[in-house]
């Protein structure tokens, strides 16, 4: 760094340290929208799935001061992607029926990875059946769309679809050429509006390179492309172009992270079946978040240890 430049932002800081009351999110902050964000319940026919999805619920929903609604991150069912059609649907009916006993607040949901059918079946793949990839679950959720956008308030929320197939074998974290498409001109729209993305593979993570507790054999941190999106890049020049993006949510890795990379929060949000329903998965509990987004285009996230 040049010294000019050095003193320059020296002066920045200083003076800014004397502007009176920025504002710490949380402090004096009356109007915020308030909600919790459930992500990896993968629940299956299961004692222990059924009662911990349906006292994740229960928690969330007699918090105070109360949320206003929940935003379902994805991998709502332990895995359709390997799954017959008659498993599929003992899991869909499952998650359906906990959620009508023991939900009563608005839900919106985000599609994961193991919400798509089908696509790892290995003999007789079901590609003819009109229920096949991302169909069942965008109408079992009774989706607008596998991406769609809504508003509340000051916030308008975009909810992404992250798991694209490899031809090749497994998936990739990406946004296709007609989402992102979609997305560019939802933003152009939206300008008015601090935006928070919802997407179930994190845009960006460190808890991505830290999800198989250990780097490679020389020591490089391994981030595989079904982790993190692979377009990150692309959507950080994309997301510079509008610096009313604020936060971008996620889950998928089962660990929780927080950074603040150019003007955006990134919270990643562990999941709501811990280690998919045997207790923690490495330090982290079974948790929810609840999400507070202010006016002013801040935010807080508090994980919860619901069980
Ligand atoms: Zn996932």
């Amino acid at each position: 760094m040049k010294r000019s430049t050095f003193l320059q932002n020296t002066a920045a800081v200083i003076g800014g340290s004397l502007l009176p009351s920025i504002g710490i999110a949380g402090e004096n902050k009356k109007s915020k929208i308030r909600f919790a964000y459930l992500t990896d319940i993968h629940l299956k026919p299961d004692a222990t799935a059924e009662a911990g999805m349906a006292k994740a619920l229960h928690h969330a929903q007699s918090l105070k001061p109360k949320i206003d609604f929940i935003i379902n991150g994805g991998d709502s069912i332990m895995d359709s992607l390997e799954a017959d059609k008659q498993k599929t649907k003992t899991q869909w009916d499952l998650f359906h029926s906990v959620l009508q006993k023991e939900n009563s607040l608005p839900l919106y949901h985000c599609i994961g990875n193991h919400d798509v059918w089908g696509w790892f079946i290995k003999n007789d793949k079901p590609e003819a059946d009109r229920l096949y990839g991302k169909v069942w679950v965008v109408e079992t959720l009774q989706l607008p769309k596998r991406y769609y956008s809504f508003t509340k308030d000051k916030w308008h929320f975009i909810v992404l679809d992250s798991t694209q197939l490899n031809p090749a074998g497994g998936y990739i974290a990406y946004l296709d050429p007609e989402q992102l498409d979609w997305l560019k001109k939802d933003l152009a729209q939206t300008k008015d509006k601090f935006i928070c993305f919802v997407s179930h593979i994190p845009i960006l993570s460190i808890c991505a390179g830290l999800f198989f507790d250990k780097t490679e054999t020389n020591g490089d941190l391994k981030i595989q492309r079904n982790l993190m999106h692979t377009d990150f890049m692309l959507l950080k020049k994309l997301f510079m172009q509008y610096p009313n993006i604020k936060v971008c949510l996620s889950g998928h890795i089962h660990l929780q992270d927080e950074l603040d990379y150019l003007g955006i929060k990134y919270y990643c949000n562990g999941a709501v079946s811990g280690n998919w329903w045997k207790g923690a998965f490495q330090e982290f509990d079974p948790a929810y978040a609840v999400i507070e987004l202010y006016e002013d285009g801040t935010s807080e996230r508090k994980m919860v240890e619901y069980s």
